[in-house]
């Protein structure tokens, strides 16, 4: 059995853990033990800083995509609200209420393969009103979007783009046919070049193996991703994975501690799902977590940002203004 101690102190001494330690960590007996050493490792690198962010979904639905898990895509029947672009007053007050409340970065979302340059035009103004208003941080996540839409982003002074990979390569062609992963490390590839930070996690529980886990896991510290979104996967009715199998606590756990292990240094953010976890947030908090999407998600209801303050700083964390 791997040494918990002594990997620890390798990893927090600069380590990088291959695929098969990960592995390895996942059939670890102690998984109390393996929590602790993954909050241990957080707090080396990270402390006890809480990043927050939020979303306003600013094109919902109609999506020419089969992504299985995603009630936006147009292969499936859900019961999503559709729209093709969010009200500009609308979209500029939920940035300012998540600035009021202590968020620190805010980010308009658009569904689709990518975004027209017609719809990025509406999408720079909405941006641009929100930066005369407030200094909030700001996040795009507009798909595939191509290097002069990114560069335009850039410009109006979005420092971070979102392109979550979803899943392991090797697994990925089993949730999306219509675009392929290796679409999506292009764009990531891109946004670093432009000296745009980057986003990207993915959602646990699409019938993926904990292989996998690990898999999606290394791929991203080989991206140098600082931002990794952990997605519970939340079963929408009229998508195809309506009926996925519920992962238990520990299994949720294990993955968030290995998550640290293999990306020490990273923001792992709690995103969406966690209403699921609601009962052992505490522990994920301990367990490689430190930051979180706070607010409503895309297509489901997420948390109170208050409430959510409330929670970390209970937690052991602080939340920097
Ligand atoms: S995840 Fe994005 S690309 Fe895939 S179906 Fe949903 S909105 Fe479309």
């Amino acid at each position: 059995m791997i040494d918990l101690q002594k990997l620890t102190e390798e990893v927090c001494a600069g380590k990088a853990l291959t695929y098969d330690e990960g592995v390895e960590l996942t059939q670890h007996l102690d998984k109390e033990a393996l929590y602790e050493a993954a909050d241990t490792i957080r707090t080396h690198f990270c402390g006890n800083n809480m990043d927050l962010c939020s979303i306003t979904n600013a094109k919902s639905g109609r999506c020419s995509q089969n992504c299985k898990w995603c009630s936006q895509s147009a292969h499936h029947t859900t019961n999503i609200e559709e729209y093709d672009l969010i009200d500009k007053e609308r979209a500029v007050n939920e940035a300012l209420e998540s600035a009021k409340a202590g968020v620190h970065r805010h980010s308009l979302v658009t569904s689709g393969k990518s975004v027209s340059n017609k719809t990025l035009h509406s999408l720079l103004e909405i941006y641009k009103e929100i930066r005369e208003k407030s200094s909030i941080n700001l996040c795009a996540s507009m798909g595939l979007v191509t290097k002069e839409q990114l560069q335009k982003l850039k410009n109006a002074g979005i420092s971070h783009y979102h392109c979550n990979l979803e899943t392991a390569p090797s697994y990925f062609p089993n949730v999306c046919t219509t675009h392929t992963i290796q679409d999506k490390i292009d764009v990531i590839l891109t946004a670093q070049s432009l000296d745009m930070r980057v986003c990207s996690g993915g959602i646990i529980g699409m019938g993926e193996t904990m292989e996998q886990r690990v898999e999606l896991a290394c791929t991203l510290r080989d991206l140098h991703i600082m931002s990794i979104p952990i997605n519970i996967l939340t079963p929408i009715e009229g998508t195809p994975l309506y009926n996925a199998h519920t992962l238990s606590e520990e299994e949720i756990l294990t993955t968030i501690a290995v998550f640290r292990f293999i990306n020490p240094k990273a923001n792992l953010r709690f995103a969406g799902g966690r209403l699921q976890i609601k009962k052992f947030q505490h522990k994920a908090l301990h367990a490689g977590i430190n930051s979180a999407l706070t607010g409503n998600y895309l297509t489901t209801v997420g948390s109170n940002t208050a409430q959510d303050i409330k929670d970390f700083t209970a937690s052991g964390f602080t939340i920097a203004r």
